[in-house]
């Protein structure tokens, strides 16, 4: 061997070792969570595709279900709002965390609706029930269509799967890990009082409906509440199945049927998301029950369910926007400088400004 191959052959090694030291010193990074939490859903779920899932910049919330699993967010901001605005959109866990329940008295004084100005934040919940199947697969479908016109005005919050531990126990069941229905479980006046007496007496203590032994016991119910109080939804839209119906709680004029899904109230109980969201907090709060928990309704019933809420959204905030600054001119001409005890009179929850 000469002297030039054998100084060709150290290069060559010496290079070697540059590349292999170098992948050491640079290991490769772990696929972010929500990559495994999209392929278990594509597994579980025959309409969510985990490609598509795994493309979307879902973040883990502040806390993780019963059994450890991630509960994801998905933040969508209005297709206008700057990068800037993007970046700050989710408040770090740190942050969220600070967040304390309110005080419960039967006494509490909802707060005044907060009229959207700019873009309406809608959250959007879906799988609380875990065995409500439908209800995590249509979130997906209605996922795929927030860069269309009329969705991508809206600051969208999406948490498609609120219940994993129930979705993926075998069978899925309605309930959390600790067998609690979170949909009982949020810290409504009443629950202190009414919850567990009326699960005993009314329901004949059904294991489905199991309040759980304090109001907000549970990590998924602490995450959705917490995410309430961060983000201020002016609409909070919740998908159940199998009842087939539409039901709605909270100020603004009722929608009367989305799709071929009829408005029917079902009332409201002590710690559901509807009594906490719309009675409480004066949130609007639409309830989704499509007819089945374990088959979707027609791609055109999906898209009809999707553009008759969008447009119920736009006419109803419009209607009462438009109501409250008549109010405002009517105080101004008759010389009412407190605009606060002003009540739009298209607003059903009028009684509570
Ligand atoms: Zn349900």
């Amino acid at each position: 061997m000469s002297a030039t191959q054998g100084a060709n052959r150290f290069f060559r090694f010496r290079t070697f070792l540059f590349f292999v030291c170098g992948l050491a010193a640079f290991p490769v990074r772990a696929a972010p969570e929500h990559h495994a939490w999209c392929d278990a859903l594509d597994k579980r779920l025959l309409s969510v595709d985990g490609a598509s899932c795994r493309k979307r910049a879902f973040v883990p919330g502040a806390f993780r279900s019963v059994e450890g699993r991630p509960l994801m967010l998905l933040d969508v901001p209005p297709a206008a709002l700057p990068t800037a605005s993007i970046a700050s959109a989710f408040a770090p866990p740190a942050a969220r965390l600070r967040w304390r329940p309110p005080a419960m008295t039967p006494a509490a004084i909802p707060p005044p609706v907060a009229k959207p100005r700019g873009a309406t934040r809608i959250l959007l919940i879906g799988g609380i029930h875990g065995d409500e199947l439908t209800s995590v697969s249509i979130v997906f479908r209605w996922m795929e269509w927030l860069d269309e016109a009329d969705a991508e005005r809206h600051h969208w919050r999406i948490a498609p799967l609120a219940n994993p531990d129930g979705l993926f126990a075998q069978p899925a069941r309605r309930t959390n890990g600790h067998g609690v229905d979170l949909n009982r479980n949020f810290s409504t006046p009443d629950w202190p009082r009414d919850a567990l007496d009326y699960w005993r007496k009314r329901t004949g203590m059904d294991p489905r409906r199991y309040p759980g032994k304090a109001a907000m016991s549970e990590p998924e119910t602490r995450w959705l509440q917490g995410e309430i109080e961060s983000f201020k939804p002016d609409v909070i839209v919740s998908v159940h199945a199998p009842y087939g119906i539409l039901d709605y709680d909270g100020p603004l004029q009722k929608p009367h049927r989305f799709g071929r899904l009829n408005l029917s109230q079902l009332g409201v109980y002590p710690g559901s998301l509807g009594n906490f969201g719309g009675v409480h907090k004066n949130i609007p709060v639409i309830t989704i029950e499509l007819p089945h928990a374990g088959a979707m309704p027609s791609m055109e019933e999906q898209r009809q369910i999707w553009n008759d809420m969008l447009n119920w959204i736009r006419r109803a905030w419009h209607q009462g926007q438009r109501a409250e600054d008549r109010g405002r001119r009517t105080d101004r001409e008759s010389g009412i400088r407190n605009q606060k005890t002003s009540c739009p009179s298209s607003f059903s929850g009028a009684k509570r400004c």
